[in-house]
């Protein structure tokens, strides 16, 4: 569905602290929020009594927080300017999608990037790059969600007629809801590859969907952006998702559904930007990994299992650390071996050196003593010209320490990805099997191979379908 809507507010565009001036980021209305009040009240006597709302879009879903926010009486401030005076005005607030039960029966929870838009290394209230948008959604899980036995005995009658939420704040009109936010950081250059999607899989594994199966939703929505993807310049490096995580997450969620509420899942599309090269962009490759994760894990019927996570996760920062262990070992031997290499141009050029020296001692070739710039030899040493990779300084390389390749990496990673190999593996961290495996003996690959996409006959299939120009 497009436009997105994730991003609209009860009243439009949402603001916050470090975002005063707002905007709809491309959003005019709250498709999911709407989809979610209309089946709690319109198939309330089918069954359908707690909605929850999951978004995994890099942005965070601010709009529909917002709209969660109002089923909870509030205080509105907002400026007033007049030729005459400047001051507040303050307006109470209250949005209920049905009921006094609003607050019990709906549950929000968003992973997104939060913090600055660039990486600062010093502390800045406000960054100098600005914010990443919608710079709101700081980690936090309400009161309602961690403690939901309190909120049983909570009755919002009563609290509508103590009059105490005239007097709250947004903190507390916020933790009087189920709302989790889970906002992740933009990694750091020198951090192993393949954390930040153990963060953001852990982040579901530990935060969201052990208080999502508590609170036993009757339905799930799920605010499914693709803009987190590795290669979507939207997100400014923040989240990295690859397309095995989409379907990773979709499984998770899909599990939820199967053990709460028999399968129900409404997915509704919000951002994913990178669209270029089509049917095999990492836009549509997503879409197609949460599309098919939707389809066979409503028919395998499979259940959540929190065990499955906290041994999952294990295995997922083990295979990271193997992965960098192997990396770093990778690295080592190409330091060596080009180290082997520069030497023996070395004790070559050197070779060389002599012999030519020797050439002009013969040919009465010397001009004041010193042999001319064109026999190679500079100040003694020999000339770096047409050596290529040379590095000048040997021992510099030695004690150089051992980077962060990711970034070299990535390119070759992503770019086999996009050439329509299989599906990445599930666990795979930057460093690809292939540059490793150029450099030494063949090791066999242990990457989990799943029924990849295919590509071709999905675009045959929906050019007969008609839908693909
Ligand atoms: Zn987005």
């Amino acid at each position: 569905m497009r436009p997105p809507g994730h991003h609209a507010g009860p009243h439009g565009i949402v603001t916050c602290p470090n975002d005063t001036e707002g905007s709809h980021g491309f959003c005019l209305l709250n498709n999911i929020a709407i989809g979610a009040a209309y089946a709690r009240s319109m198939y309330r006597n089918d069954g359908i009594k707690k909605v929850a709302i999951i978004d995994f879009d890099v942005h965070h879903g601010n709009g529909t927080e917002e709209i969660v926010r109002q089923l909870v009486p509030n205080i509105q401030t907002s400026s007033l300017r007049t030729p005459y005076a400047v001051g507040s005005l303050h307006t109470s607030r209250y949005k209920p999608w049905l009921d006094e039960d609003d607050i019990h029966d709906i549950f929000f929870a968003s992973t997104h990037g939060y913090g600055p838009r660039e990486l600062c290394f010093s502390y800045h209230p406000q960054p100098q790059g600005g914010w990443f948008y919608p710079a709101s959604g700081k980690s936090h899980i309400s009161e309602a969600v961690r403690d939901s036995s309190a909120d049983k005995q909570r009755s919002l009658s009563d609290f509508l007629s103590s009059q105490s939420w005239a007097r709250m704040g947004d903190d507390a009109c916020m933790n009087s809801c189920k709302i989790i936010n889970v906002g992740l950081d933009l990694p750091h250059p020198y951090d192993v590859p393949g954390t930040q999607r153990v963060d953001l899989r852990d982040s579901y594994r530990k935060k969201i969907l052990p208080y999502l199966v508590e609170f036993d939703p009757d339905m799930i929505f799920v605010s499914a952006g693709f803009d987190g993807h590795k290669k979507d310049t939207m997100n400014f490096g923040y989240v990295g998702m690859i397309e095995d995580d989409y379907e990773w997450v979709t499984e998770q969620l899909i599990k939820v559904a199967n053990t709460c509420c028999q399968g129900r899942l409404v997915s509704v599309l919000e951002g994913g930007y990178k669209i270029q090269g089509g049917i095999v962009s990492p836009f549509a490759r997503s879409v197609a990994s949460h599309v098919r994760a939707l389809s066979e894990g409503g028919s395998s019927r499979e259940l959540y299992n929190s065990e499955d996570g906290v041994w999952e996760s294990q295995f997922e920062k083990q295979m990271v650390d193997e992965k960098e262990k192997r990396r770093q070992q990778r690295i080592d031997k190409i330091r060596k071996t080009e180290m082997e290499k520069i030497r023996s141009r070395h004790t070559l050029n050197t070779t060389t050196i002599v012999s030519s020296m020797e050439t002009h001692i013969k040919n009465d070739n010397i001009e004041n003593g010193m042999p001319t710039k064109n026999d190679n030899i500079e100040n003694g040493m020999p000339s770096h010209a047409g050596t290529g990779s040379t590095h000048p300084d040997f021992d510099a390389i030695l004690k150089e320490p051992l980077r962060d390749t990711s970034v070299m990496t990535e390119g070759i990673d992503m770019s086999l990805h996009h050439l329509g190999g299989a599906t990445p593996s599930p666990f795979h961290s930057g460093f690809s099997d292939q540059q490793i495996n150029n450099q030494d003996e063949p090791i066999p690959s242990r990457k989990r191979r799943r029924n990849p996409v295919d590509y071709r006959e999905l675009f045959e299939q929906m050019k007969k379908e008609g839908n693909c120009s």
